[in-house]
Parts: structure tokens; sequence; C-alpha cells
């Protein structure tokens, strides 16, 4: 029996690995595999997908899944100008536990970093550098994230305003609430370079060391209170992994 493992990876800043399994590992994978050789990272859909919660979540494409390669849907055109921006300075967190994720590399510098091509990999290294948060942008530090559960996992997309709520287009559905999620845009520095990153909500909830929706609260009554907040959080030496 075929097995081809995919690592998928999107705008909530998340990755996961999907089990190709049979005539989907060899027919699916062998074009995406194409594709990504000829340097394009393709956008799929799975339909139908089993979640499995076993060593972290996974997916696998049973018989009934569906998987649709670049379809013409406005959620695959917004993931696609989403990674034309931000692809390559994404950091993923792997949700699944079956690869070597969790095993921090080495600690190394923002120059070394800046030279590697860091993509998602089924076994992508994590690396830790010591860097000084430089600068932030505090126009837009969070995203309205949608909070539909579905096979127990949040769904955590970006959600757009509507006249009684928040619609997420992924779902399809509008909710009359919303989760403001961290994507906090920064710049870090070490002795070796500087390079601007995003800091998605576990990550930056830890360097700023308050909830995005706090943090929203708080520019929005008390400003002083918050630029006081950010000019603390400048500065801060991390270990950034
Ligand atoms: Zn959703």
């Amino acid at each position: 029996m075929k097995k081809r493992t995919l690592c998928l990876g999107d705008d909530s800043g998340h990755s996961v690995d999907l089990c190709l399994w049979d005539l989907k590992a060899e027919e699916e994978s062998s074009y995406i595999q194409e594709r990504i050789d000829s340097g394009v990272q393709p956008i799929i859909c799975v339909k139908g997908g089993k979640v499995s919660d076993y060593n972290g979540k996974s997916l696998s494409a049973i018989g009934v899944s569906t998987i649709l390669i670049e379809p013409e849907m406005e959620a695959v055109a917004d993931l696609r100008e989403w990674m034309t921006l931000y692809y390559n300075i994404t950091n993923f967190i792997h949700l699944s536990t079956s690869s070597s994720r969790q095993t921090v590399s080495c600690t190394t510098t923002l120059s070394e970093i800046s030279n590697m091509q860091l993509k998602v990999l089924k076994s992508s290294p994590i690396y830790r550098v010591i860097a000084t948060v430089k600068e932030m942008k505090t126009n837009e530090f969070y995203y309205n994230a949608c909070i539909n559960v579905m096979n127990a996992w949040q769904c955590g997309k970006k959600t757009s305003r509507t006249a009684d709520g928040w619609f997420c287009s992924y779902c399809n559905i509008e909710s009359a609430n919303m989760e403001f999620k961290y994507a906090l845009k920064m710049c870090i520095e070490d002795s070796s370079s500087h390079v601007w990153a995003i800091a998605f909500q576990e990550a930056a909830q830890e360097i700023v060391g308050i909830p995005a929706k706090k943090l929203a609260t708080m520019r929005d009554e008390n400003y002083p209170t918050f630029s006081l907040h950010i000019d603390v959080t400048r500065n801060l030496q991390k270990q950034i992994k």
C-alpha cells in the first residue's frame, strides 16, 4: 500500500500532515510534487478528510474524501494573496507530532536564518534565536478569527464584518461573535542582522504578555497605558523559536 504525507500550511500560521493512500497517493501527490518541483506551492482543498487526534492532529484522505488542487474559489484567491506576502516569513506551528518538529535544532543567528531557505516541510526544523524586539506594527496586530468548530477543531480563519456579526468564507457561515487572534508583525534584531517576522497567537501572547483582545481594548480605552506596554515589549530580549 502506498502512502504519501504532505504538509499543509495556511494563513492561521499552523501546518498539519495530510496522509494520502493508494491511488490518491500516486495520482494527486505526484501532480502536487511536480508543482512543488517547479517552484509553485499549490493550494489544495480537502473535503471529507478524516481528522485524527493521535500524536497531535493530522488529516487522512480516505475513500470519500475529495482533494481539489487550485480550485476556483474566493478562499483560494485569498490564501494565494496571503502566501505572496507572508509565506516566506511565516514560521508555521506544526500540529502533527509525528514529525520531528518538537526538537529545537540549535540556537542560531538571524543572519544565518535569512540565508536559509525555510519552507513548509514535514520535518521543518525549529531554530532558536536570541533576539530583541526592535519594532512592532501596532495598527493591525490581530485578526477576527472564526469561532466555528468542525471536527473538534476551531476554524480560526479570518472573518469579515457583516451587519449582524462575522462571516467566514471557509465555513460559509455567519457567527454573532469572533475571537481576537494575534498576527503581530514585528522586527526582531540580534547582533548579526534584523528581520521582519509575524508572531501568531501563542507566540505573540508570550511576547506581549496579554491576550490580543485585552491589548486591543487597552489601545481603544487607555492609549497611554497601551503605548507604555508596547514600549516595554520592545527591547525585550527573547528566545524566539
Ligand atoms: Zn470558519
